[in-house]
């Protein structure tokens, strides 16, 4: 299976990764991506300003031969699954993907790590969840992925998570075979710190082919399927919008 476009980057605007858009704009070229979503950290995790994800509208949407999405990893917060970020700077961006991380949601029991992961699925700003088998944060990924299709949504078998967050095989596996069996939506991303580990995906790719995905769930997996997947989520964040919010 070839990937197209890596749903999961970080640049120095992290705090805690080594490389600015433009290094990483040529790192995904160098990997033969066709794009990447720049998802910093949200401001509770890296500091970052709010701004910075306020402001993205100055960056090209093409760099170094790479088409180039503005995104964010948010964290969530709480089991009611609040966010990081205000939702006018989230519903400005092409891609929200929202995550659980230590120093922002200690570590509690599956029974609230599956709450706040679902309510923020709910949350019409939020596209995908990231690294949901992260043994650290263990979930019930039957009613994760429930959650997940309810709303057309992706879950992310994150390829980082084989070298950073030990132990994640078993867990990773598990979601990989169950979107196989439910048809839930997933994002494979590399969760690079560095421009040279843009588009390094071969660990999450074998995870996908040996669970037997089919292509066609996995929506980064080409330009289209992602284009066609982010057109979906906004005219739903829209509809949201018109609605509850
Ligand atoms: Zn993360
Ligand atoms: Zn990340």
């Amino acid at each position: 299976m070839r990937i197209a476009i890596d749903t999961h980057t970080h640049s120095v605007a992290s705090g805690h990764a080594y490389s600015t858009v433009e290094e990483m704009a040529r790192g995904a070229r160098r990997a033969g991506m066709k794009g990447f979503v720049l998802t910093d950290h949200g401001p509770a995790l890296s500091g970052t300003h709010p701004y910075h994800f306020a402001n993205m509208r100055v960056l090209p949407e093409r760099m170094h031969g790479v088409r180039l999405y503005k995104g964010i990893e948010a964290n969530i917060m709480d089991a009611e699954g609040s966010l990081d970020l205000a939702p006018d700077f989230l519903a400005k961006l092409d891609f929200v993907m929202a995550g659980l991380h230590r120093e922002c949601f200690g570590p509690r029991g599956k029974e609230e790590n599956t709450a706040a992961m679902i309510a923020a699925l709910r949350n019409p700003l939020v596209d995908a969840v990231s690294h949901p088998g992260n043994p650290d944060f263990p979930v019930d990924a039957a009613a994760v992925l429930a959650a997940a299709n309810e709303g057309g949504k992706a879950i992310e078998i994150n390829s980082g998570s084989f070298r950073v967050r030990l132990g994640s095989e078993a867990n990773c596996s598990e979601f990989a075979r169950l979107c196989a069996r439910t048809g839930t939506r997933i994002v494979c991303g590399s969760d690079a710190h560095f421009s040279g580990d843009v588009g390094r995906l071969s660990e999450a790719i074998a995870m996908l082919e040996a669970a037997e995905v089919p292509r066609e769930l996995v929506v980064n997996a080409t330009v289209r399927s992602f284009e066609e997947f982010l057109t979906e989520r906004k005219a739903a964040r829209g509809a949201a919008g018109r609605g509850s919010l």
